[in-house]
């Protein structure tokens, strides 16, 4: 695709990047078979190769970008299937980040949608104002079923994840094992310790079975992850400069390693500091601890799409469930994202909705006891319309190598029967 940007503007070498992404696209229209948003709506505009030709000219342009544009843009889920499908290598990443980020600096949104994009990364990045508003979800608990009759569904599956005190005070590292083959730092993060602290618990637990020394780095925060794809980049890069420094003042880390894919996505786009990992990509790598407890159930792998799209991680996950004993069903559509999307579900709730209600359909058709999702994101947005628990596949792998019992599953092995594979 030709264009015509300023050297003005390409001078900044985020534009000179979109632009060499922009040039790459061939116009086949491969991608708008996988996007979700042109599977649900059938407009051009809401497909990949739509919006990439409203970024180009958007980008060409001197005018601040057109509400349209806008519309389209902001509908885009940043899923990156439409990467995986393109045969020329588009890096979409890269262009709707760039595209978000001069939508910001250059648009001027409504008033409640500006109070609204300035209070998520404010709220959810810092983890005090995240606990404070968990404080207020624990204290709501009691209203679940009441907020689940009224139809608040989402409202009371986060009540449900809202974790208690005694739970959030047991995610600390293990004691190391007595000869370690290495240090590793676990990213801590900020939404997931605070919504689902059984994951990083279940992993620690996990390396330290693998015979790693696990550390939660002092003073390290939000990847930055929420701030970028919100467009607010300069937010996001103060956040990356701060992690860097907190490893950096670590000690020797031999890796990084995330356990919210959508974090170790963004962890790989640093360029800098240890090296990051995605948990389940570590522990394939550095092989299952002996399985004790073979999983002997169903399980339904649900892909996240910063793991198999942004991070490439496909196969891994399954295998590990595998290895572990698990019986792992197929999800049909597994490339279509659950509408979760970081802040996506609550920017676009309706279009959220539909594709969380077409994904849950074909989890449960599968039949599955159980879910593995690599990200609390999909496990927040899922929970509600799901037939069978949803956990994190560290939980399982870390249960059939030692582990407890997920707390998700119930009390004990063998109170649910084991639903047949539907034919
Ligand atoms: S990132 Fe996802 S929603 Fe956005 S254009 Fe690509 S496939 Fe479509
Ligand atoms: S598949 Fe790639 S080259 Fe083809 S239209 Fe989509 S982005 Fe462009």
């Amino acid at each position: 695709m030709r264009t015509a940007i300023s050297p003005e503007r390409l001078a900044d070498p985020q534009v000179a990047a979109a632009e060499a992404e922009i040039r790459k696209c061939v116009h086949c229209g491969f991608c708008t078979a996988t996007c979700p948003t042109y599977v649900l709506l059938g407009d051009e505009r809401d497909s990949p190769r739509g919006r990439i030709e409203l970024i180009r000219a958007m980008l060409e342009s001197d005018a601040p970008p057109a509400a349209a544009t806008v519309t389209h843009i902001d509908r885009c889920l940043s899923c990156l299937s439409c990467r995986t499908t393109c045969p020329s290598g588009v890096d979409y990443g890269q262009l709707i980040d760039e595209a978000r980020t001069h939508i910001e600096r250059h648009y001027r949104r409504p008033w409640h949608e500006r109070w609204l994009r300035a209070a998520l990364p404010a709220i959810l990045t810092r983890p005090a104002r995240l606990r404070a508003a968990l404080a207020l979800g624990r204290l709501a608990r009691p209203l679940e079923p009441a907020l689940s009759a009224a139809g608040l569904s989402r409202l009371a599956a986060l009540l449900r994840l809202t974790p208690t005190r005694a739970e959030s005070a047991a995610a600390r590292p293990p004691a190391p094992p007595p000869e370690p083959r290495g240090r590793v730092a676990l990213l801590q993060g900020c939404v997931e310790p605070a919504l689902a602290p059984q994951v990083r618990a279940a992993a620690a637990r996990l390396l330290t079975r693998a015979g790693f020394e696990v550390v939660f780095v002092a003073r390290e925060g939000c990847c930055g992850a929420i701030s970028e794809h919100l467009g607010r980049r300069e937010e996001a890069r103060r956040q990356v400069r701060a992690n860097l420094d907190a490893w950096a003042k670590a000690g020797p880390l031999d890796a990084v390693i995330a356990t919210a894919a959508g974090c170790g996505t963004m962890l790989k786009g640093y360029g800098a500091g240890p090296r990051p990992y995605d948990i389940l990509e570590f522990i394939a790598q550095v092989g299952l601890p002996p399985v004790v407890r073979p999983g002997a159930m169903p399980v339904a792998y649900h892909a996240a799409c910063s793991l198999q799209h942004g991070q490439q991680v496909r196969a891994a996950p399954p295998a590990l469930l595998a290895e572990a004993g698990f019986e792992v069903r197929a999800v049909p559509e597994g490339h279509l994202c659950c509408g979760s999307a970081g802040t996506y579900n609550i920017l676009q709730p309706e279009l959220a909705r539909r594709l969380r209600d077409r994904k849950a359909a074909n989890i449960n058709r599968t039949g599955a006891e159980v879910v593995a999702a690599g990200n609390v994101g999909c496990m927040a947005q899922l929970a509600p319309v799901l037939a069978a628990p949803i956990v994190h596949p560290v939980e399982l792998l870390d249960w059939a190598t030692g582990g407890p019992r997920p707390a998700a599953l119930g009390p004990s092995d063998g109170v649910r029967p084991v639903p047949a594979r539907p034919a």
